[in-house]
């Protein structure tokens, strides 16, 4: 008995030294991916006017609505107008096209026809504002104070749409003319759903039989104390984005009053519904693009997180149970599921006809609209319910992290923040960029705006800006990108 016991004791043994040193080399193995951070070689100008551009392009409302009869004709074209006049040279060699009244495409020839061309993006539209009385500064004040750019539209999306053509302005002083042909494009709805302008855009494209090298649209941000674990900024390259789905959730009953309520009200049947779906959620797990974020950060972790990250292959569901823990990181790992909206009768003593939720799922890449209705259904899985498809995108395709237009985003980002890390990263919301991935090799989401925890608030909301030096940082982000797509 002894002896058995002695020997599983040292087989026990021998396989948890096993899995040490395995577990050891692996973390040893698992070194850095960051590509070295050349210097920066774009030309640069006169930053205090690209900001006062910024701050001038801030002052047109070019707010977007869902009801189309409050969106300012006016502050588009006085947009238009104003881009024109502050960008001459752009205007006089590139050719720009108006699409559906206000969104812009602009054609820069390159100087080799045959070569894929490439697409830069960013969107005019602002998001209104809703809390005016708290900014520090008028929200269309075009102010400078304090080191800072102010505005609805500081970062999203006119440092883009500015920075974008600051660059494009400067190069030209140079006498650089790209070697691929360049668009950029500017839509005018990205905050409604971009379905008159970026949509119409990629349509006019694809019926020219145009196909894109790659895009480069807003999204994600070089977040600086964002990513727990680690102490340096991390600029994430959106390579995907999820898709969404609005689902309606109904169930009808005869209705009358309250003082006589049938054993199940409509209003009962709907709410068990909504319980189920939300001890339910869609089963979610790491995928291409979030395993391959988790391999380029985690050499960069302290050794705990390192451990576990390079050696997933036994801690994959411990990580995954993390990530699940907080809203921000489940929703990377899985589609998401938030009932938004509720409605039933009009009175305190009526029973409702009909009660109805709105439920909105973001899909993850690798489920589908399809997927999500048949997990509804069975989730719910009462013929009382009657669920509609309102409203739906599929998730975006994952884009390559081995293009050329992938490293040369990567290599400018190191660029111009060589402090920074750079990643391949999922997109949770949506960009205009999604209507070009038919017509396109690679899809990339990134806006060189720096943000900090104490920003992301700012974001759609109130006291939204970008510093002066940051946006001195876009330009030349956008400049470096174009010289290093030249070679
Ligand atoms: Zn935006």
């Amino acid at each position: 008995m002894k002896k058995i016991v002695k020997t599983v004791l040292g087989i026990s043994l021998g396989i948890l030294l096993l899995l040490a040193v395995v577990i050891a080399v692996r973390t040893a193995r698992f070194s850095s991916h960051q590509v070295p951070a050349e210097r920066p070689t774009a030309v640069t100008g006169d930053m205090q006017a690209a900001a006062s551009h910024l701050a001038q392009a801030l002052t047109f409302p070019t707010i977007s609505y869902d009801s189309k009869e409050r969106i300012s004709a006016e502050a588009f074209r006085n947009l238009h107008q104003f881009l024109e006049t502050t960008y001459p040279r752009t205007h006089e060699v590139l050719t720009k096209e108006t699409v559906n009244e206000y969104s812009l495409l602009y054609t820069w020839k390159g100087r080799d026809p045959q070569l894929k061309p490439i697409l830069l993006m960013a969107h005019l539209d602002v998001v209104p504002v809703e809390t005016g009385g708290a900014w520090h500064q008028p929200p269309f004040g075009g102010v400078i104070a304090d080191g800072f750019i102010w505005g609805r539209g500081a970062w999203d999306d006119k440092s883009g749409v500015i920075g974008i053509l600051e660059a494009v302005e400067l190069l030209l002083q140079q006498g650089f003319q790209p070697r691929q042909t360049v668009y950029l494009a500017f839509g005018h709805d990205e905050e409604i759903g971009g379905l008159n302008g970026a949509a119409a855009i990629a349509r006019l494209l694809a019926q020219r039989n145009v196909r894109l090298e790659c895009v480069l649209d807003e999204g994600h941000l070089v977040s600086d104390g964002i990513m727990p674990g680690v102490k340096v900024p991390v600029a994430f390259i959106g390579v995907a984005e999820k898709g969404s789905l609005t689902l309606e959730l109904r169930a009808d009953s005869e209705g009358g009053h309250s003082s006589m309520p049938p054993r199940h009200t409509a209003i009962g049947i709907l709410a068990a519904a909504l319980a189920r779906l939300d001890e339910h959620p869609m089963p979610g797990g790491l995928t291409n693009v979030t395993r391959s974020m988790f391999e380029v950060i985690g050499p960069e972790m302290p050794l705990t997180n390192k451990i576990v990250l390079a050696n997933l292959w036994l801690f994959q569901p411990l990580l995954e149970r993390q990530l699940a823990a907080s809203p921000s990181t489940d929703a990377v790992l899985r589609t998401t599921t938030a009932p938004t909206m509720l409605e039933g009768s009009q009175k305190e003593n009526v029973l409702p006809i009909t009660a109805k939720a709105i439920v909105n799922f973001r899909i993850r890449p690798g489920d589908t609209i399809a997927s999500v209705c048949a997990h509804v259904q069975k989730t719910v899985a009462d013929d009382r319910i009657k669920i509609r498809t309102l409203d739906g995108t599929e998730p975006s395709p994952e884009s390559p992290i081995d293009s050329r237009g992938f490293r040369q985003i990567e290599r400018s980002i190191r660029q111009i923040f060589p402090t920074a890390l750079v990643s391949p990263g999922l997109v949770v919301g949506a960009t205009d960029s999604k209507h070009f991935a038919k017509i396109s090799d690679g899809t990339y989401r990134f806006l060189p705006v720096v943000a900090t925890a104490a920003d992301l608030p700012r974001f759609h909301g109130t006291n939204e800006r970008i510093s002066v030096t940051n946006f001195g940082q876009v330009v030349r982000f956008y400049a470096q990108l174009l010289q290093n797509l030249d070679q």
